[in-house]
């Protein structure tokens, strides 16, 4: 019988499935997920920037740690002598600023961030002119440059972890789960497509986007829903000087080297909340491209290669997750969802944290609690003085 269950094979539930079979208890879980191609979920849809940039303390020790995890990854999860190259890349990640209140929130997080050991620093205009010179500069005041963050390739990031997983013992179930079975204190029974039932001792909801229709299987309410966000993928004649991942903080849209070109991205914030995978190629043409081109005049003559929509778990209440049991009522149910665009960078964090909760009786490493459901009920959000994600 399985003791353990997970709920979601993405990068979430596959890294907390390693975590707990690095423990040894590998033969304890089963991981279900209906899509071992993971063609809709958010993980291989995700840009790949790791970022030391926030203004929460959690959210930057959970990427240290991610740091510390992917640029080891390629040994931390080989099986059988074979590395799991991520192609983690310290290119480096910048917030550009304009006008009083951006210079003003970018030294405060500047600052922050530097209190941890982070190696930030700003740069003012001519400074950003002379060490990007491909970047239109004259509106800008200033940038929050974090030169040692990096890049990493997302679905490598998820199958490295699963196949480690999986290589120590660690069950992924194709099914789905249809249905869960409670008692006014634990769930009991987890129901699955196939027609199995399964009896845990422990479940975890790490079905992202769909995490609230799971929660909704036990009455459990999450303020999460998906938001939209446009990827695209160019190229552009002639390559800019190395460039990190480089987002404006109040005009949108980002931009980072990828393969032989750039990869953009735009968040919807403008949408109803829920799944919208059109893209709006008249969006691009008529806005994204034209502030694209403001700000890298090289981006004029790009050449659009691909592009795609993916959905961030976003969190109304505070734009961060919630990890951690129902207090107080489904004591052996957890959920680890509502990442809001930053679960990637965090997921190493995240399965430990998750191992240490269901196993050792609680976190151990960096403490987690401010995150858990108890926020939720009393509706009081972890505040976030960096910019969103
Ligand atoms: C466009 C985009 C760009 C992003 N960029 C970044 C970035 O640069 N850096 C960063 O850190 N983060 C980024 N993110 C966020 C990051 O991708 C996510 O936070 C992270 O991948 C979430 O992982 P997950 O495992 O929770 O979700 P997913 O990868 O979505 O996995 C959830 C899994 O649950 C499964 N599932 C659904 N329903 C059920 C069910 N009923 N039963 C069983 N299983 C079920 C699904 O099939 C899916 O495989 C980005 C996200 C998007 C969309």
């Amino acid at each position: 019988m399985s003791r353990i269950v997970i709920i979601g094979g993405g990068v979430m539930g596959s890294s907390t499935a390693y975590y707990l079979a690095m423990a040894g208890h590998a033969g304890d879980v089963t991981v279900i997920e209906p899509d071992p191609t993971y063609e809709f979920a958010a993980t291989p849809r995700a840009t790949g920037g790791v970022r030391v940039i926030f203004g929460v303390e959690e959210n930057i020790r959970m990427s240290q740690f991610g740091h510390e995890v992917y640029s080891r990854f390629h040994e931390l999860m080989a099986v059988d002598g074979t590395p799991a190259d991520i192609g983690y890349r310290r290119g480096g990640y910048m917030y550009l600023g304009t006008g009083h209140d951006d210079v003003e929130l970018l030294e405060a997080n500047c600052a922050f961030q530097q209190g941890f050991g982070c190696a930030v620093q700003l740069l003012d205009r001519a400074g950003i002119k002379r060490r990007f010179p491909s970047l239109h500069a004259d509106d800008l005041d200033i940038a929050l440059y974090s030169p040692n963050d990096a890049f990493i390739d997302p679905y490598s990031v998820l199958m490295g972890f699963r196949r480690k997983a999986i290589s120590l013992g660690v069950t992924y179930l194709k099914d789905r789960v249809v249905g869960l079975e409670a008692s006014p204190t634990r769930v009991e029974r987890v129901l699955l497509e196939s027609g199995r039932k399964l009896s845990p001792d422990l479940v975890v909801n790490a079905a992202n986007c769909w995490a609230p229709d799971i929660c909704a299987m036990v009455g459990m309410g999450v303020p999460v829903k998906p938001l939209a966000r446009m990827s695209f993928y160019y190229r552009v004649p002639t390559p800019l000087e190395a460039m990190p991942l480089t987002r404006h903080i109040t005009m949108g849209g980002s931009f980072r080297p990828f393969d032989a070109g750039y990869l953009g991205g735009m968040t919807r914030y403008d949408q109803e909340p829920g799944f919208h995978w059109d893209l709006d190629d008249g969006l691009f043409d008529t806005e994204i491209w034209p502030g694209l081109a403001h700000r890298v005049p090289a981006f004029e003559t790009l050449k659009m290669q691909r592009s795609w929509v993916g959905h961030y778990d976003w969190c109304y209440l505070d734009g961060n997750m919630v990890l951690g049991p129902w207090t107080g009522r489904l004591e052996n149910f957890h959920i680890a969802c509502g990442f809001s665009g930053h679960g990637l960078q965090h997921a190493p964090a995240v399965g430990r944290a998750l191992k240490e909760l269901l196993v050792d009786g609680g976190y151990w490493t960096i403490d987690l609690a401010r995150f858990d459901y108890r926020r939720v009920m009393t509706g009081i959000a972890v505040p976030d003085i960096g910019p969103k994600a």
